[in-house]
């Protein structure tokens, strides 16, 4: 007998029929021995429909009042979940009970719409699981120090489940899906993309930062940190296919890079639009500039990613940085009013029309040559590189956006990637 947290995502839980489906599955679990917390998300589309009923009454400018707000509706969504999936598990001829975040509870710092997990206490959950019941408990939410309902940010229930596992030292945390693991690449740009039948943890966390929407990065994070064994599998499968194939199916995360040592050397292409591109042409190039960039963009809680400075002419410089794209217009107007003036920049240029491609893979340690591939297959394709950096098992590219699935389809198959090229 172990203890194992299933969770599974909005598409899973997306109508009563597949919420009944959930519930058989589970129930197989059970019969099967095991004891089962499961962690669902909101029903398919209902956060959306939530947070846009929020966005027609809420003012322009949130302040941290209205924040506060947009997680208690949020949140309800997760609640609908585990009632409606408790009453599936009964009608299953289950005990079950559902919980919310504050009941359990989960505990967050106060930062709502991207709350923290800070701990959680499992004594009732291990009651409940001790008297033979399956325990259901919300995704995305949490309560803060003084009462709050928070969320955890958007996928966030994938960070519930693996810090449940965490908290109670669960055998396995299996995270159902609507695709049936991780692939080398997302197979809507790329049908030749492979399921991969195990990811290094590291390169998994690297694939979820620069794009890869499999797994919420924080949730990697967790596992990481805890060691908490962590599968993607789909939950489209027959709910009654062989429990031992069902717990083989899938993408593991692992700790272990032995086994990949004779894998390729890149592992997957990660891509991500989510980025804009902002230069700052001609500031003195003197100790202190950048800071003076970018200090004030980091105090206001924007957060930076690629950093390019470039070398100097007569004293001055280029700084050019990406940041989220829902921080463009903000970040575009502070350097424009406060930092250009403040510096003596000659002028502020954006563009939000770029996007990051990225090629991952801990073999890319021990192999030379990787990056320059990348270069020379965008040459190739004619994509002119605008920003590059790396790490030790990544390399990421901005480019212009039009030419995102040509790059990420060239460099596929430069890799050797392509199901064909490896089969
Ligand atoms: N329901 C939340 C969202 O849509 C959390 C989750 O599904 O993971 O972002
Ligand atoms: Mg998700």
């Amino acid at each position: 007998m172990a203890l194992i947290v299933h969770k599974y995502g909005g598409t899973s839980m997306g109508s009563t029929e597949r919420i009944r489906n959930v519930a058989k599955r589970v129930a197989k679990w059970v019969r099967a021995g095991h004891q089962l917390v499961v962690v669902p998300s909101a029903m398919s589309g209902e956060t959306n429909r939530l947070l846009g009923l929020a966005k027609e009454l809420s003012p322009e400018k949130l302040g941290p009042d209205a924040l506060r707000e947009l997680d208690a509706i949020a949140a309800t969504g997760e609640q609908v979940s585990v009632g409606l999936l408790a009453l599936a598990l009964q009608a299953e001829g289950l005990g079950a009970v559902s919980y919310g975040g504050w009941q359990v509870p989960i505990q967050t710092d106060s930062a709502f719409t991207k709350a923290r997990i800070a701990s959680i206490d499992d004594t009732r959950v291990r009651a409940d699981l001790a008297a033979g019941k399956v325990v259901i408990i919300t995704g995305f939410q949490g309560i803060d120090p003084d009462g709050h309902v928070t969320t955890l940010g958007r996928g966030g229930s994938d960070t519930s489940a693996v810090a449940v596992a965490a908290a109670m030292k669960a055998h396995e945390c299996l995270i159902y899906t609507d695709v049936d693991g991780v692939y080398t690449t997302d197979p809507r740009i790329v049908p030749e993309a492979q399921r991969l039948s195990t990811i290094s943890f590291e390169e998994m966390l690297e694939m979820a930062s620069l794009g890869s929407k499999v797994l919420q990065i924080r949730s990697v994070e967790f596992a990481g940190k805890y060691r908490v064994p962590l599968r993607v599998l789909s939950s489209f499968t027959p709910w009654d296919i062989d429990i031992i194939e069902e717990a083989r199916s899938g993408t593991l995360i692992t700790f272990e890079e032995d086994e990949k040592m004779e894998q390729a050397v890149v592992s997957g292409i990660a891509f991500n639009r989510d980025e804009a591109k902002i230069t700052v042409m001609g500031v003195p190039d003197k100790p202190g500039i950048a800071y003076q960039i970018l200090g004030p963009v980091a105090d206001a809680n924007i957060d930076i990613d690629v950093i390019i400075q470039n070398v100097s002419h007569d004293g001055k410089t280029d700084f050019s940085f990406t940041v989220h794209r829902n921080d463009y217009a903000k970040t575009l107007d502070l350097l424009t009013n406060t930092v250009a003036p403040a510096t003596g920049a000659l002028q502020v240029l954006g563009d939000p029309k770029i996007c990051k491609v990225s090629i991952v893979g801990i073999g890319m340690r021990s192999h030379v040559g990787v990056a320059s591939t990348m270069f020379r297959t965008l040459s190739e394709e004619g994509i002119n590189i605008q920003m590059i950096s790396t790490s030790e098992i990544k390399t990421s590219v901005v480019i212009d956006e039009k030419y995102m699935e040509l790059a990420v389809r060239a460099l596929h198959k430069a890799f050797g990637l392509d199901a064909a090229a490896t089969a």
